[in-house]
């Protein structure tokens, strides 16, 4: 997937607390380069998952600021932000909906071939084919698709507009070693040209990266290739 549009995010002390809590992130500082891949690691609740919300702008730092070229990301139109950030959540759901819709969320400026390509590129098309309706089958009760199919569709959904820059919070929990291998393989392949963030919990399961950022109690500990650390 041929992606040229260069994005560069940086973090500039971000602190960030929920409404009622104390620090959940402290002085995050840190920059992301086009096409770099960075993963992020660290014990659960350390705050990656509300990092990757930070930097799509879906919450504000309680102080400091993300940018994305320079432009406040929480500034950003909603509609601008999907087509900017391809979004694999740690807890995705699947829509009252067409199998197609669980791709293109109805968006209309995404083509029936687009949604092919997806389904195709995460490996599902024999599967969506054997399905009475195929593409248009209605997902009306939820045993359609197994937990790792779903995962598979989430993967879909999130490059079906290829996006210049994906998030990808833990893509692999839900998949068998194989199917793992086999997303992992062809995400790489087909990353080249975008800039990833993902979070993993497992560095064996961890996609090739540029950079590895530790967490530790809301900060950052560490930052390094993963051959430093
Ligand atoms: P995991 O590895 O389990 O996914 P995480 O590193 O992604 O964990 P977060 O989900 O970012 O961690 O949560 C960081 C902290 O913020 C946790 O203490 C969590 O309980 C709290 N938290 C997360 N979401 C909310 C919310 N919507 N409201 C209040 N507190 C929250
Ligand atoms: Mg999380």
């Amino acid at each position: 997937i041929p992606r040229r549009e260069e994005v560069e995010l940086s973090f500039n002390n971000v602190t960030f607390h929920y409404e009622k809590g104390t620090e959940v992130l402290e002085n995050i500082n840190l920059r992301i380069n086009s096409q770099e891949k960075v993963t992020f690691v660290g014990r659960t609740g350390v705050g990656k998952s509300t990092l990757f919300n930070l930097t799509m702008g879906l919450i504000k730092p309680s102080t400091g600021s993300i940018t994305l070229n320079g432009i406040d990301v929480y500034a950003i139109p909603n509609l601008e932000k999907r087509k900017l950030f391809g979004y694999v959540s740690q807890n995705f759901h699947l829509f009252k909906g067409t199998v197609a819709e669980q791709i293109s969320l109805q968006d209309e400026s995404i083509t029936r071939e687009q949604v092919e390509k997806a389904l195709n590129f995460v490996g599902l098309t024999e599967y969506v084919a054997s399905l009475e309706n195929g593409l248009d089958t209605p997902v009306s009760h939820d045993n359609l698709f197994s937990q790792g199919q779903k995962q598979l569709l989430s993967i879909a959904r999130a490059i079906v507009a290829n996006p210049p820059i994906l998030l990808l919070d833990e893509i692999t929990a839900n998949l068998d070693s194989i199917t793992e291998e086999k997303i992992v393989s062809v995400l790489q392949k087909a990353s080249e040209a975008h800039t990833i963030l993902s979070i993993s919990h497992r560095l064996s399961s961890m996609i090739a990266c540029d950079t590895v950022v530790i967490l530790e109690k809301g900060r950052i500990k560490n930052t390094g290739s993963p051959e430093d650390l």
